[in-house]
């Protein structure tokens, strides 16, 4: 992901930004880390110096006091260095992963708060499940920054102490007895080891950032590999796909797809792009260069030290120091380019998080209405999906009647499921304007506008949580109002079964004692959730497709009372479940062709609506000479 125009100042500049939105959610995590980094990065340097002094003692003077002292302070230093740095470790590898687990509130809100149009762009849900593979793969993106600013701290650090120790050397000059070695004191060796230092540094962070990049540049074949490997590895274990599997032998497929696309494999495309990076040529030689200035250093302070310019403790000192000093001289540039590659990944990341959030920008509050008389209106709607061609919707005007239950049917495809998107701003109209009380709906704060709306969509979905939390939608709720809602929706006597009543656990993803429940259960449960919200719209989208028969004509007889006085919306093909309705809308490729009466539409002879309930009373007669009597029970007159 390393653009060739990525600066430095940019890639630091985006590392900083994440280190920002970190530090937010975890505000321990990067004091503590680097406190870390100071002790680490001192202890060795600290070794060095101490053990340097007890060396020249004992090369020198020999005084048992003084090495006592030294021996005293070395254990001092080099114990409480050690200690301090075993307790932010410690520290900040648990805030680590305090920091892991909740990273992802950052991309959880965005979620909640972006466009729901952008939730079904499949570009944005690409973008979503990349910045997901790139952590996956490698731990590249915003979690990739911890480990940069650790690692670069410590090198920034180790280079400032380096230089301290370091300084000595050129310092202490070799005395003119010495001869020809005098030589070394001229300044221009001042220079000449810096630039040896930096050159070889450099060019082995430069050569390990190849090896980095090499890595990176097959990102998109590697996480295609994970995700082969998510799905199949795992395959087994799916129950719902597990049945399917045995019976039809799948596996023989499984293992061709396994086995063609072996990503990681030796004659893969990773080992390719690795080979052709070089980088196993790149990452020797990286270590290679370090051996010859190593020896460089040797020569060099053992020169100094034969001509007496210092004694032997002296040279473990400036050894210890300038070999350190360009391991992290090397460590610097290797961050760097670690820091230019994340870039990109950062970029992604951003990209994300930045995404404007448009719709949900009114700020009006709908009046709070003890008489729930909220008229709502569709006036000449029309809307297509993003990127799609064809209508949804076309010249839809519609007003609901307060009190009144309204049913919208059609065909699969009509448009019916896209009007209660539009009436929850789930998405605006391209045409046309949706007014509650008279005013655009795009005015109001959209928290607010959700308030007067409960929605049974057709794929609800309900949380790994307790049956009253998954009613209520909070920890703490009205007890006696949950259960009546789940006794309204028809679970009563289930409830009354429930190991722990309204405690119990749904599904068992968190909780071994959770209860699996079947369909029908859960959308008993989905309609109680809505009763439970107790707004003043209650809409049902084909709300009893997963209720048996029994169940379906239970709801339906009992709604009307359940209901009360709000306003109710039922979408269904299922035309017997309708015509208790004050008035039917029936929706065709977008457009309402025909709204009435049950009985004022099926006048109506050649409308859409007779077609329909002819066609579906036809089904129902057939299948009640079935061996299921109870299909008979739902047979509507003919
Ligand atoms: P119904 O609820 O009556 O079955 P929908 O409202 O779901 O119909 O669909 C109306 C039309 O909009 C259909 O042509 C459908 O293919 C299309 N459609 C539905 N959802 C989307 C979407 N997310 N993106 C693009 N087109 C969609």
């Amino acid at each position: 992901m390393e653009s060739q125009k990525t600066s430095v100042l940019y890639a630091l500049k985006q590392q900083l930004r994440a280190i920002r939105l970190l530090h937010r959610i975890c505000p321990g995590y990067f004091p503590t880390l680097f406190l870390y980094c100071l002790t680490a990065a001192l202890s060795p340097y600290a070794t060095v110096y101490c053990s340097a002094r007890i060396l020249s003692e004992l090369a020198g003077a020999r005084q048992a006091a003084a090495l006592w002292t030294w021996a005293a302070i070395t254990v001092a230093v080099i114990g409480l260095l050690q200690i301090l740095k075993a307790l932010f470790c410690q520290r900040k590898d648990t805030l680590l992963d305090d920091l892991f687990d909740r990273k992802d509130i950052l991309f959880v809100r965005k979620m909640f708060s972006m466009d729901y149009a952008s939730l079904e762009d499949r570009e944005i849900q690409d973008l979503r499940a990349q910045l997901q593979q790139n952590e996956g793969w490698s731990g590249w993106g915003l979690m990739r920054t911890p480990q940069i600013f650790e690692e670069g701290v410590q090198a920034v650090i180790g280079i400032c102490s380096g230089i301290a120790l370091t300084v000595p050397l050129f310092l202490q000059p070799v005395p003119d007895s010495a001869g020809g070695l005098t030589l070394l004191n001229h300044p221009v060796f001042i220079l000449l080891l810096a630039a040896v230092l930096l050159g070889i540094s450099a060019l082995g962070g430069r050569w390990e950032s190849r090896v980095l990049h090499g890595w990176s540049s097959v990102r998109a074949e590697a996480t295609f590999g994970n995700r082969v490997f998510g799905f199949f590895g795992f395959i087994g274990l799916h129950t719902g796909r597990a049945a399917d599997m045995r019976i039809y032998g799948q596996q023989r497929l499984v293992d061709a797809y396994w086995n063609g696309n072996s990503v990681f494999g030796c004659d893969g495309p990773v080992a390719a792009a690795m080979a052709k990076a070089r980088a196993g040529i790149y990452a020797g030689l990286s270590q290679a260069i370090f051996a010859v200035l190593t020896g460089l250093i040797y020569v060099f302070v053992c020169l100094k030290a034969w001509g007496g310019a210092f004694d032997i403790g002296a040279v473990t000192q400036y050894v210890g120091a300038v070999t350190a000093l360009a391991m992290n001289v090397y460590g610097v540039w290797v961050r760097v380019g670690e820091m230019r590659t994340n870039c990109g990944y950062l970029d992604q990341t951003f990209q994300f998080l930045d995404l404007p959030n448009a719709m949900y920008q009114g700020s009006l509050t709908t009046e709070k209405r003890s008489d729930r008389q909220y008229e709502v209106e569709f006036r000449h709607v029309s809307f297509r999906y993003p990127g799609s061609e064809n209508w949804a919707l076309q010249d839809v005007s519609l007003k609901f009647e307060i009190g009144k239950r309204l049913a919208i049917v059609g065909e699969n495809g009509s448009g019916k499921t896209t009007f209660i998107k539009l009436l929850c701003r789930l998405y605006d109209p391209q045409e046309g304007q949706i007014l509650l009380n008279g005013i655009d709906i795009r005015k109001y704060s959209y928290r607010d506008y959700m308030q007067i709306f409960s929605v049974v969509f057709q794929d609800f979905q309900l949380l790994s949580q307790s049956l009253g939390s998954n009613v209520a939608g909070t920890l703490e709720y009205d007890r006696a109002r949950v259960r009546r809602a789940l006794e309204d929706a028809g679970l009563g006597e289930r409830l009354q079964t429930m190991p722990q009543g309204l405690d119990t656990q749904l599904y068992k993803d968190f909780a071994e004692n959770g209860v699996e429940i079947s369909g029908g259960e859960a959308q008993k449960i989905a309609i109680a959730r809505a009763l439970y919200k107790n707004a003043p719209f209650i809409i049902l989208d084909e709300p009893t497709a997963a209720l048996d028969p029994i169940a379906e004509a239970d709801i339906y007889s009992r709604f009307n009372e359940i209901a009360g006085d709000r306003t109710a919306i039922y979408i269904s093909h299922r035309l017997s479940s309708c015509k208790f309705c004050d008035e039917i809308a029936v929706f065709d490729q977008g457009h309402i062709v025909q709204r009435g009466s049950h009985e004022a539409l099926l006048q109506d002879s050649s409308g859409l609506y007779r077609r329909l309930w002819d066609a579906q009373a036809q089904y129902y007669v057939t299948e009640s000479h079935g061996s299921d009597s109870r299909q008979g029970s739902m047979v509507p007159p003919p």
